[in-house]
């Protein structure tokens, strides 16, 4: 098979692509998987945190930058909460290298700097824009592991996912710890503002709906200003980033003709926690496994892969879909201040996980 055809084509090398083309080339599929950032992993736009069940990813050396024993989830009265959290702050940028350091070592052809310009899925067929000029690739099976805003979603005419609005600082952490802080209040509709220690530096972010209204940089800037005063953090802000996070859920369809989608393009993002890296993670791999199955002859393999998805996180999606959705109706309400309704829609908090009261 020469480089104009392969099995599987995967367009983004960010964690859910990353998972994709190591699995899937170390099947024995024939993968070409594309990034369109010159260096991939770089910018940074994420907090950096992953859940333990991730350990194996971040083992290599420059990966793993501190780990994390709990969480402190402060409510809109200024009640402080702490509960159990595991995990790792890793180097996002270093977590992603090594993923399609992976894939490569697998056999999959790895090109960053390449974007998909053009689809036509009927024909299994992809245009590439890279540093060499355009070029038309042939596929079996293409993973669509292309984010929040998800090109090739859009070149098939699917409707754009819901997203919120992020912005983050990395500020000088002033003194250590091992918990990351959640503010829950009615200034950041639809989100919340974290703090995410990594060893002498931190992530200070804020993600929130911007339909709602309200100015994320004043928000963000008053935020640090407090904690500096505070003395936890300095007042240098070493980076700034920021990005889109899925908030409606699961994309329907999860399968289009011969396309999966993964990860934030596929809306597997948690709604309320922004957390996605895990999901995109798991869902590469399976997405990698079903083409594996397809092209060996499973007919079914493909839809089977879209209903797997849907049995594994539909449920905990639904549920934080539905808890924002019954947080963000009370807005304009005198209850949106109260600590209970925050408690309801803060996975840190039993109340999250009851069975909810009207719907
Ligand atoms: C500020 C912020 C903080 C976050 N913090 C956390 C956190 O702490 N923990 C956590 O679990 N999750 C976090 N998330 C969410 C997490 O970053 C995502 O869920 C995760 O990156 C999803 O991985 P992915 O591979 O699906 O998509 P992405 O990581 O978005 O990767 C998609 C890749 O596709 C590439 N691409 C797009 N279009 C094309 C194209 N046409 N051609 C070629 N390449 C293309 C992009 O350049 C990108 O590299 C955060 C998100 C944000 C915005």
């Amino acid at each position: 098979m020469n480089a104009r055809e392969c099995d599987v084509l995967i367009v983004g090398l960010g964690p859910g692509g990353g998972a994709a083309a190591a699995a899937a080339a170390a099947a024995g599929l024939s993968v070409i998987a594309i990034e369109r950032k010159r260096e991939i992993g770089v910018p940074v736009q994420c907090a950096e945190f992953i859940p333990l069940p991730l350990s194996r990813h971040a083992m290599a050396p420059g990966v793993l930058a501190q780990r994390i024993s709990g969480m402190t989830s402060v409510l809109p009265s200024g009640t402080a909460v702490d509960t159990p959290f595991s995990g790792l702050m890793v180097d996002r940028a270093a977590f992603d290298r090594e993923l399609a350091g992976a894939a490569a070592a697998e056999g999959a052809t790895v090109h960053a700097a390449t974007s998909l310009v053009a689809l036509d899925a009927d024909a299994g067929m992809a245009r590439l824009r890279g540093p060499a000029g355009e070029s038309t690739l042939h596929y079996r099976v293409l993973i669509a592991a292309d984010g929040p805003h998800s090109t090739v979603a859009r070149l098939l005419g699917l409707p754009p996912l819901q997203t919120v609005n992020t912005r983050q600082y990395t500020v000088p952490l002033l003194q250590p710890f091992a918990d990351t802080d959640i503010w829950l209040s009615p200034d950041y509709p639809g989100g919340y503002a974290w703090l995410f220690p990594k060893g002498d530096r931190a992530n200070l972010g804020l993600g929130m709906d911007l339909e709602a209204g309200g100015d994320m940089k004043m928000l963000l800037d008053r935020l640090h200003r407090e904690l500096v005063v505070e003395e936890r953090v300095g007042a240098d802000i070493l980076t700034r980033t920021g990005g889109a996070i899925p908030v409606g859920g699961l994309r329907d369809p999860l399968l289009a003709g011969s396309v999966l989608f993964v990860g934030d393009a596929a809306g597997l993002t948690h709604p309320v926690t922004g957390a996605g890296i895990a999901a995109a993670v798991a869902s590469g791999e399976a997405a990698a496994a079903a083409a594996r199955s397809w092209i060996s002859g499973d007919a079914a393999a493909l839809e089977t892969y879209a209903e797997d998805m849907v049995d594994q996180f539909g449920e905990a999606l639904a549920r934080a879909v539905r808890r924002r959705a019954e947080l963000m109706r009370i807005r304009n309400t005198p209850a949106f201040v109260n600590d209970a309704a925050h408690r309801r829609s803060w996975i840190a908090f039993d109340e999250y996980y009851r069975a909810a009261l009207s719907t």
